[in-house]
């Protein structure tokens, strides 16, 4: 179905249950875009196939909010092996709930705002406005989005959004938390392991105006669908260039919006479904334009015990996490990893291990520049930066690709360690030049300086 085939006497109608936007991918590969209710019916032969994990969380966090809604209204309980049909026809019958655009009340809009913004404002990862960092740029106001893509932008407001501003504050969550979500085979199976609803569920967005004040007590519907800015979506214009975010032609294109503050959401009490906690705080994703510290800014290990305990993990899962960094305003990146849980058991020694890697790490890195810490101070920590920053990612990179084995307690620390060996080679060689013995027992040091098993009860100092 095209959007015009939905236009009725000059007035587009586009709604979130009927129309085809969620996009889905099949076991055969092959991809196609679904309503609401096809992709329920589905639901066992198809995933959300979203290339940016925001949209994956925010398209899946929304479907799991319908379905508890859909299990509260009509008390069928979750079984067996498909979404109940009840739920499908509880849905698909309060379609008048999620009109997108006409002129009806709007599904998480709000009408008679004045505050014009581009369409663009939706969609995070376009280079557009001040952004200037990228080859390709795009001038606010003149690229235009599908409507589809509009409703998943829709769609990041409860959960990804920045403050900053006066007035324009950050979500439910403040600064976004990272989130970690188990990640099934397809969307039933997710929908499954992820289905944990509270006892006070209240009313989702659609149903009700969000109205707690941020000390209150705020119910799991009314929390997960808050957004956190006013939006109204200016209709479709006739255009028959690529949208600009997923590249397909639909005929028309939004190119601007009404975006407004929301007044303040932050609420200490609210404890998000997908949030990791960590010593009593949410774990946030960290700037990595401030550190300078590409090399940390992915917390997977770190984090590996608060997520065992956050989560009750069981073998065989697979939990994605996806970390939104951000400086106050401003949108600094996106990151998601997938750790796979080994299906027989999980080795409890190599999650304390695994989540003091970091100090390992850091300590090598220390060590690393030892022998040229007085004769080439300067160079020594300019290289250093370079170093860490080029190489350490990649080592991260290739040690979560190792951690399902590490978990299942089939490698050694030595095993993850020797990941670190181009890192500490490379060091050596810029660093220390020269054939004196003296340099080639320096060079030696450094290139044989691989992280050593550290846990909670070291110091974690410099030996
Ligand atoms: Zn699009």
């Amino acid at each position: 179905m095209n959007i015009h085939d939905v236009t009725n006497g000059g007035i587009v109608n586009y709604n979130i249950i009927r129309n085809p936007w969620l996009f889905m991918v099949f076991k055969d590969s092959t991809t196609r875009r679904l309503s609401i209710i096809e992709a329920l019916e589905k639901a066992k032969q198809a995933h959300l196939a979203y290339s940016n994990p925001m949209d994956r969380v925010a398209v899946f966090r929304f479907l799991l909010a319908a379905m508890y809604w859909c299990w509260k209204e009509t008390a069928v309980p979750i079984q067996g092996d498909r979404i109940p049909k009840e739920w499908v026809d509880y849905l698909e019958g309060k379609a008048d709930l999620f009109e997108f655009l006409g002129e009806g009340k709007r599904f998480m809009q709000r009408s008679g705002l004045s505050r014009l913004r581009p369409a663009s404002e939706l969609i995070h990862e376009i280079p557009k406005g001040n952004n200037f960092w990228h080859f390709y740029h795009i001038r606010d106001y003149t690229a235009g989005i599908c409507t589809h893509c509009m409703v998943s932008g829709t769609l990041r407001l409860p959960l990804f959004f920045v403050s900053g501003r006066p007035n324009l504050k950050s979500g439910i969550n403040g600064s976004p938390p990272i989130y970690a979500i188990r990640w099934g085979k397809n969307l039933w199976d997710t929908i499954c392991l992820n289905w944990q609803p509270r006892e006070d569920l209240g009313e989702p967005i659609w149903v009700e105006p969000y109205r707690y004040k941020p000390e209150e007590k705020v119910p799991l519907l009314s929390g997960m669908t808050v957004p956190a800015r006013l939006l109204y979506i200016d209709d479709p214009i006739l255009d028959d260039r690529p949208c600009c975010v997923c590249g397909e032609r639909p005929g028309s294109l939004h190119y601007t919006c009404k975006f407004e503050a929301a007044g303040t959401l932050e609420n200490p009490n609210w404890r998000d479904p997908f949030e990791i906690r960590s010593a009593e705080k949410t774990t946030k994703a960290s700037d990595i334009t401030g550190t300078k510290k590409l090399k940390y800014d992915v917390k997977t290990h770190r984090l590996l015990p608060h997520i065992m305990d956050s989560m009750n993990v069981k073998p065989g899962d697979r939990i994605l996490l996806v970390g939104f960094a951000v400086d106050k305003a401003k949108y600094v990146d996106i990151w998601e990893r997938v750790i796979r849980v080994p299906k027989e058991k999980i080795a409890e020694d190599s999650i304390e291990l695994l989540s003091n890697l970091h100090k390992s790490i850091k300590q090598t890195a220390s060590n690393t520049y030892l022998p040229n810490r007085k004769a080439r101070k300067d160079r020594a920590k300019k290289l250093k930066e370079s170093l860490q920053n080029d190489l350490l990612p990649d080592a991260e990179s290739k040690v979560d690709k190792l951690m399902k084995e590490y978990l299942a307690g089939e490698l050694t620390f030595d095993a993850i360690a020797s990941v670190y060996s181009k890192y500490t080679r490379t060091a050596a060689r810029m660093l220390v030049t020269g054939i004196s013995s003296k340099q080639i027992s320096d060079r030696n040091l450094i290139a044989y300086s691989l992280p050593k098993a550290i846990t909670e009860n070291d110091s974690g100092k410099k030996q």
